[in-house]
């Protein structure tokens, strides 16, 4: 086996006891990015030299009999959007491309202090508003189970480098779905903590009241790693939570029975591809059978989830890219006088995607219809938020569908952006109401992966994690892989 083909987990082992060092893993990623990459087109910008320095770094400390921390050496992919110092930072947008941040995001400090060497940046849709990673202002990525899909999104060039073996691990980030969906749609493990439990500081917001960075895995085990890597209080984030960090690992393999599972009436059945019922169904049964208590759960304000997301997404998204003016940083382009400069900068920093929710949000937020969408947008959220928190009084967890239909093709659902927000639909509810779900693949729909969503009380990761563990153990199929018949077949850009 090639180390590009290990989990993280089998990687920290073979480190742990000096077998390999952590510079031959790095190259091994690398070599593995320089022959995939031109043909799925995950990554932005590839950091080789200072990954390489932060593995040779970890070499010298273990020769020096220093203890580290279990995945020093293991290599991770960050999401675009997420700052890097000396790394450029694109967000996939042209109002960023040649911004390289002065300042490094509390996560990837964490990874540095940890020496978890950055291999690169992934692509995305740009500013993470989308959910197929067609709107990057660069170029679209690629699913590898089917190079004419979608991997999903926005974090497609997360998960398209850890399912094809470009990296064990990555960083993505949700704020409605991003890192749940295409993970879904590429046959991984995909955790959105609860909003809090992992600092947002230096992650470029999309709707900062949502924004969550998470991580996205081969596996439930190197999904708890990478997550207790990053997940603890930040001052530098006002939303940030005190609570402890548990040791998610440890918790794995505690059992499954006497959970109370409630499945949710709206996030599966009518209007879902009939495989993805199937998996929820499946799923819900080897569950049943292991001592799970299964009940059917309603959330009656989940209708509202999708115009509440949408309205407050972009109200928030059109406040924060206010920033993009052309003067302190980003694109800038000359004008006339200042209102022409900054409408030439802007013009020409944001795609088509970027421009429609830039001018919803602001529509939202003018005084003559704040009151008609803005603030019942917020009272649904309350409501929505609700409706969990007292299925949680019966309830360990939820289930349901990540979303209707496995990945899409590529140009599907381009220049719909109704077709594109419906594929939300499971996704936005339990980003309004802060809670923590994660995406488990289970099955298969056409060849395609399929995940299935389990949603736990805040903070509770563990139990998600200790679900998505067990469910692997029971999984039809064993690899989850996607065969790379085109390597064979040539063709990369
Ligand atoms: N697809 C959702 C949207 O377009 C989610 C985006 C995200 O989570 N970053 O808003």
């Amino acid at each position: 086996m090639e180390l590009f083909e290990m989990t993280a987990a089998g990687l920290s082992r073979l480190l742990q006891t000096e077998e390999i060092s952590a510079v031959e893993v790095v190259e091994s990623f690398l070599g593995r990015i320089e022959k995939v990459d031109p043909y799925v087109k995950a990554f932005i910008t590839v950091s080789a030299e200072q990954a390489l320095q932060t593995a040779a770094a970890v070499d010298r400390q273990r020769a020096g009999g220093e203890k580290l921390h279990p995945l020093a050496g293991v290599p991770v992919a960050v999401k675009d959007n997420i700052c890097t110092k000396g790394v450029r930072t694109t967000c996939a947008s042209r109002a960023l491309e040649n911004f390289i941040p002065p300042y490094e995001a509390t996560v990837i400090a964490a990874l540095h202090r940890l020496g978890l060497p950055v291999l690169g940046k992934t692509n995305l849709d740009e500013f993470a508003a989308g959910a197929s990673t067609e709107t990057s202002a660069f170029f679209i990525t690629r699913n590898p189970w089917d190079r004419e899909r979608v991997p999903g999104g926005s974090s497609g060039g997360s998960a398209v480098a850890v399912s094809t073996g470009m990296a064990p691990l990555a960083l993505g980030s949700d704020t409605g779905g991003s890192i749940r969906q295409p993970a879904a749609f590429c046959g991984l493990t995909g955790l959105r903590p609860t909003y809090g439990r992992v600092s947002r500081y230096g992650m470029v917001p999309l709707a900062s009241s949502l924004d969550q960075v998470g991580p996205l895995a081969m596996d439930a085990t190197d999904c708890a790693l990478l997550q207790g890597a990053i997940a603890g209080y930040d001052l530098l984030d006002s939303t940030s939570l005190p609570d402890e960090v548990p040791d998610y690992g440890a918790q794995l393999e505690k059992p499954v029975s006497g959970l109370r599972l409630g499945i949710i009436a709206e996030q599966q059945g009518e209007g879902f591809d009939p495989e993805i019922n199937s998996a929820v169904t499946r799923a819900v049964r080897v569950l049943k059978e292991n001592g799970v208590i299964v009940d059917e759960i309603s959330l009656p304000h989940q209708r509202y989830a999708l115009s509440a997301y949408r309205s407050l997404v972009s109200a928030e998204f059109s406040s924060s890219l206010g920033r993009f003016d052309g003067v302190r940083y980003g694109l800038s382009q000359p004008g006339e006088n200042i209102n022409r400069m900054f409408s030439q900068s802007r013009g020409l920093s944001f795609g088509p995607a970027v421009k429609g929710r830039i001018l919803l949000g602001t529509y939202i937020l003018s005084a003559a219809q704040y009151e008609k969408y803005y603030l019942p947008a917020g009272r649904a959220r309350t409501l929505i938020a609700r409706d969990y928190s007292e299925a949680f009084q019966r309830f360990d967890l939820l289930v349901g569908a990540v979303t209707a239909t496995p990945a899409f093709k590529i140009g599907a659902k381009r220049g719909d952006p109704h077709q594109m927000a419906l594929a939300d639909l499971c996704l936005v509810g339990n980003a309004l109401a802060g809670v923590p779900s994660i995406s488990v693949p289970f099955g298969a729909a056409g060849g395609l992966p399929v995940g299935v969503q389990f949603t736990a009380p805040p903070l509770r990761e563990d139990i998600l994690l200790r679900v998505a563990y067990f469910l692997e153990q029971h999984r039809e199929s064993g690899t989850i892989r996607p065969r790379l018949s085109f390597l064979e077949e040539g063709g990369g850009e």
